[in-house]
């Protein structure tokens, strides 16, 4: 091991099980313009715009957390593609390459990437998840509230310009269970790879119940009535820190995110910061670690600030609880806390 390697991996982010922090998720923006059912609230209040970190003092984050370690920053939101300027800050980020930064990727609703896939592309752009949760137009309206056939254009878009992408489908009973056969056909057909991913306790109006959740079981179940189901578990291809349980259906990948009912969090190599700088060490975690000065006075240059803000994060990332179900058995009884998937960033 030489020098550097040495001291990257000494100053890496590691939890108390073991698990070193390896991607970091961040949100430049709580807005967008669906209205999931599963994520957005009713009513949602938005994060005010001066409350919102810039994007140079999301860089200077980026470049502090990947002198840690952080190997892949995807870019999220609300619907990231609504902040002005993330083109720029994807090209931007290009620069933590030559520091050890591997990927950048971005998770959009596709409404508006016909427009900006080109631009993506030519910034460096390393791959998309995109979500499309139903390819019933009217379905898909009253899932989100907007209209399918731009998201259809925009994931021609993103292939036609060489951006690799992944379809994302929250799957919730009743609503938009009968598009497991559809949503496979297509990628099949489209030659693109699925991860069906169970409706978590995350909606901005908290009504999620198990009732709702359509489990990775039954997404099986109803796969293998088309196709032939079979594991890549013993495949080299499944990391074993990805959330998504990784089958094929005959010969064509597909993956489930199934956090309710066989969760994967034991592996889990992620940290997520808001666009007002709340640092969470879990999608789940009850507290999250409030940056904002901290990461400002990173960009004023502060003398011993990387020291204490390295320090402060330790600390909680540390802390991190094992996954989703010890945090739910902790706090059975304890109200959820008020942060929903728009704000987080999934
Ligand atoms: N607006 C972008 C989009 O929809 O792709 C990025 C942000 S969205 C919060 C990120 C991911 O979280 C999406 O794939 C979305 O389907 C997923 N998501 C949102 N709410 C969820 C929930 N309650 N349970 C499971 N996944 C959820
Ligand atoms: Fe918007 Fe994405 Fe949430 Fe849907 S899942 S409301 S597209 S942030």
């Amino acid at each position: 091991m030489n020098m550097m390697t040495k001291l990257k991996t000494e100053a890496q982010f590691v939890d108390q099980f073991g698990r070193g922090k390896r991607k970091l998720r961040i949100s430049v923006t709580d807005r967008c313009n669906f209205k999931c059912v599963y994520c957005m609230p009713e009513h949602p209040e938005w994060m005010k715009k001066h409350d919102l970190l810039s994007f140079e003092e999301l860089y200077q984050f980026c470049d502090f957390m990947v002198r840690r370690g952080i190997e892949s920053i995807r870019i999220t939101g609300g619907e990231p593609l609504m902040r002005q300027g993330v083109v720029h800050f994807v090209a931007q980020l290009q620069d933590l390459k030559k520091l050890g930064l591997k990927r950048i990727s971005m998770t959009t609703n596709a409404h508006y990437l016909k427009q900006y896939a080109q631009a993506l592309k030519q910034a460096g752009l390393d791959d998309l998840n995109i979500s499309l949760d139903s390819l019933d137009t009217a379905q898909f309206k009253q899932l989100t509230q907007k209209d399918l056939a731009p998201v259809l254009e925009g994931i021609q878009a993103a292939q036609a310009v060489g951006l690799p992408i992944k379809i994302n489908s929250v799957l919730m009973k009743g609503m938009n269970d009968d598009q497991i056969l559809p949503l496979a056909r297509w990628s099949v057909q489209q030659k693109i790879s699925l991860r069906f991913i169970e409706f978590m306790p995350l909606d901005g109006d908290r009504k999620w119940s198990t009732e709702h959740v359509v489990s990775e079981q039954h997404i099986l179940d109803t796969l293998a009535t088309e196709f032939t189901v079979t594991s890549q578990a013993n495949d080299s291809a499944q990391s074993s820190s990805d959330p998504a349980r990784q089958y094929f259906i005959d010969a064509h990948p597909i993956g489930i995110i199934s956090t309710i009912t066989n969760s994967f969090c034991g592996s889990c190599d992620r940290v997520r910061l808001t666009a007002q700088g709340e640092f969470y060490n879990c999608l789940f975690a009850p507290k999250g670690l409030n940056l904002k000065n901290e990461i400002k006075a990173l960009t004023a240059s502060v003398p011993l600030r990387e020291l204490s803000l390295h320090s402060t994060l330790s600390n909680y990332i540390w802390n991190k609880e094992h996954g989703f179900h010890a945090i739910q058995q902790r706090l059975k009884n304890e109200p959820s806390r008020k942060i929903s998937m728009h704000m987080i960033g999934g």
